[in-house]
């Protein structure tokens, strides 16, 4: 635990010390308090436990997600909270390793009743060979990205259910009917999502970061290139060369940036390849109109069909 993060830890036990104990407590009735890690997930808790829950989220969507920075206030919600939602796959390993450490609540701590693991069951893409972090390789478990994958609101939310349900078992059917109807507009969202990806097989692009890879995968799009040496590690002047070259081969267009990517060395590659750039949310509540998982989503496939030149099929 870094020596900031180890203060506030102090601090905080004093201030649970004098809320007393009884807060770990859950009075009949009352909601089940969740700190989700991400707006994405904080939304799909919200979806399937409605009424029944109380969500909040340590990241609000601005951030860059591999520097999160842990603060008193999350804290303080994890250790009076039922349940902690995270993507994993190491997306979080900046900032939940330490809070966990200083919130004192065995509860939402992995192997605790209340630790729910979003990405349990997902099948990682670039995983590295060797697991490892030389290098400040900041995706040593594979992509963590998976919150951008079309097919993610429906496994975050199965994840979340089971979650929930071990928790209050006496929700559980109010908990399958909300996840169920959630469903049923995921499966609105994925039928009208295939329709713009219908023109997007082959079409190429550059990524700053590789947040968009599970999306590539999905709909058969092609990344030529990342600005990033390695996640997290700067562009360099050779690697910036290296991508103009092969986006010029490739024919390549169209640039893809999220909230925290470097746009100075973005500004730079478009220039001297004419490229479109197109900023794409990377996680709910960084740009507006991305306050739902399925409005983020709906966002990201707008922004591309603009950006490829491809249609944008009418709202029903
Ligand atoms: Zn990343």
């Amino acid at each position: 635990m870094d020596l900031v993060l180890r203060i506030v830890a102090l601090v905080v036990a004093f201030v649970l010390a004098a809320l007393s104990a009884s807060a770990s407590e859950r009075e009949a009735g009352a909601k089940l308090k969740v700190v989700a890690t991400i707006p994405d997930l904080a939304d799909i808790v919200r979806e399937v436990g409605g009424e029944r829950v109380e969500v909040s989220s340590i990241a609000k969507g601005k951030e860059n997600l591999h520097n999160v920075i842990a603060r008193p206030s999350h804290l303080v919600a994890l250790s009076k909270a039922d349940a902690l939602a995270q993507v994993g796959l190491s997306m979080e390993m900046g900032f939940i390793p330490g809070l966990l450490e200083g919130c004192g609540n065995p509860q939402v701590r992995p192997g605790g009743k209340g630790f729910i693991n979003a990405s349990d069951g997902w099948q990682p893409i670039q995983v590295p060979a060797v697991l490892s972090r030389q290098g400040g390789d900041l995706h040593p478990q594979g992509n963590p990205h998976m919150n951008i994958d079309p097919r993610a609101g429906r496994h975050f939310a199965t994840r979340v259910a089971e979650g929930l349900i071990a928790l209050a078992p006496e929700w559980k059917a109010e908990f399958e009917t909300r996840r169920d109807a959630y469903f049923a507009r995921l499966e609105k969202a994925e039928k009208r999502w295939a329709q713009f990806a219908g023109e997007w097989r082959g079409k190429k692009l550059v990524v700053y970061h590789q947040e968009y890879n599970y999306l590539a995968d999905v709909y058969g799009l092609a990344i030529v290139a990342n600005l990033e040496v390695k996640p997290g590690i700067q562009p360099t002047p050779n690697h910036l060369a290296q991508v103009i070259e092969t986006m010029k081969r490739e024919q390549c267009a169209v640039i893809a940036t999220a909230l925290w990517s470097k746009n100075d060395f973005v500004a730079r590659v478009a220039e001297a390849t004419e490229a479109k750039v197109v900023e794409l949310p990377n996680m709910c509540g960084g740009i507006p109109g991305t306050e739902t998982w399925i409005g983020m989503m709906e966002l990201v496939h707008e922004r591309l069909a603009a950006a490829f030149g491809t249609t944008t099929p009418p709202k029903q």
